[in-house]
């Protein structure tokens, strides 16, 4: 219960501007400034510099330009040339061809088709350069939107595409059969939305349960599932799961975000799996940012000392 009110207190946190002002003055303003511990930076030099680190360790990334819920199309537009742009930077700079996206970014709630039409222009400049996109999922809201529209473009004949489910709604099983029955990949997370209990578990060992139910299946039946997830009883779960069925080591992927438990995305990768880091950055970063504290409280803590530090 403290988890769903913790997710409801900083969600609706995230709507303040006045917070968001306050945030963006002091959260990237210096090298150790506090929103530096989940965020690579603002800029595409900041990106790619955060890449060419994390890829240096044996790690593998996927690169969010954060933004997400625009209210007009012209914003919705500058995301979509912004993520082309960063297409070409990465295939120039040589790292790592990976990306995650969010459809409320490329106006999902301003309109559909010009979304499809935005995404499409994105995957089309993403295949020739042979990037994988990842469309990220956001709140039920758009549960049934992102998946039809996933749907819409791996049928056109977009293959370098994957969509995120979250085991804390209760449709999620059939989803995962519905994107299994295309051949497409699932990364599958926990959930980072709050949610009504119409539509999704609220005590957080039912989203635990569900979980390790929907990785199994994953591992079963599923395309090079991604097992998204900083929870060490279930990453033991799952690696139990995978060596009593002999799966490859190279069948799956683990991925999870960026400053977020870095000893065991090390271990993982000793232990010969493939570990991919989400990394985030961009100048959007308040309601990705504020997640993170909805997450794990013992966050704001960590905010508050470096502010303190810093004077
Ligand atoms: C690669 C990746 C992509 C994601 N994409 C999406 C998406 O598209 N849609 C979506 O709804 N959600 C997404 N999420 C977020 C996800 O839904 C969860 O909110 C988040 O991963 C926390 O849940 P958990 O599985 O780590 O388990 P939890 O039970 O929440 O956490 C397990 C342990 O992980 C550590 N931990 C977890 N969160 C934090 C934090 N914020 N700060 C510090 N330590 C932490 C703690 O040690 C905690 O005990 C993504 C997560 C990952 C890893």
């Amino acid at each position: 219960m403290l988890d769903a009110a913790s997710k409801a207190f900083f969600q609706t946190l995230s709507y303040s501007a006045t917070l968001k002002k306050l945030a963006s003055r002091y959260g990237m303003s210096g090298p150790r400034a506090f929103a530096r511990r989940f965020i690579a930076g603002e800029t595409v030099d900041d990106a790619i510099a955060a890449v060419r680190a994390i890829q240096a360790q044996g790690l593998l990334c996927t690169l969010d330009y954060l933004g997400e819920s625009v209210t007009s199309l012209a914003a919705a537009e500058t995301a979509t040339r912004e993520y082309v742009t960063l297409v070409e930077a990465l295939d120039r700079a040589g790292v790592e061809r990976n990306l995650s996206l969010k459809l409320t970014q490329l106006g999902l709630d301003v309109d559909r088709a010009i979304c499809v039409d935005n995404l499409r222009r994105i995957l089309q400049a993403a295949a020739r350069c042979g990037f994988f996109v990842r469309i990220d999922m956001e709140s039920s809201a758009h549960t049934d939107a992102t998946l039809d529209i996933f749907e819409t473009v791996w049928k056109l004949g977009d293959r370098g595409v994957g969509v995120v489910l979250q085991s804390c709604l209760y449709r999620t099983e059939k989803d995962v059969q519905r994107v299994n029955a295309l051949g497409a990949r699932v990364r599958l997370v926990k959930g980072a939305y709050r949610e009504p209990k119409s539509v999704a578990y609220q005590h957080k060992s039912d989203v635990d349960a569900a979980y390790v139910r929907l990785a199994k299946l994953l591992l079963t039946e599923g395309v090079y599932p991604a097992i998204a997830t900083h929870d060490e009883d279930i990453l033991n779960e799952v690696k139990r799961f995978a060596a009593d069925r002999a799966l490859a080591r190279d069948a799956f992927e683990f991925q999870m975000l960026y400053g977020i438990r870095r000893d065991l995305q090390n271990a993982l990768r000793d232990e010969g799996y493939r570990m991919r880091v989400y990394v985030p950055f961009g100048r959007e970063w308040f309601p990705y940012f504020m997640r993170r504290l909805g997450e794990r409280p013992a966050n704001v803590a960590f905010v508050l000392r470096s502010l303190v530090a810093e004077r």
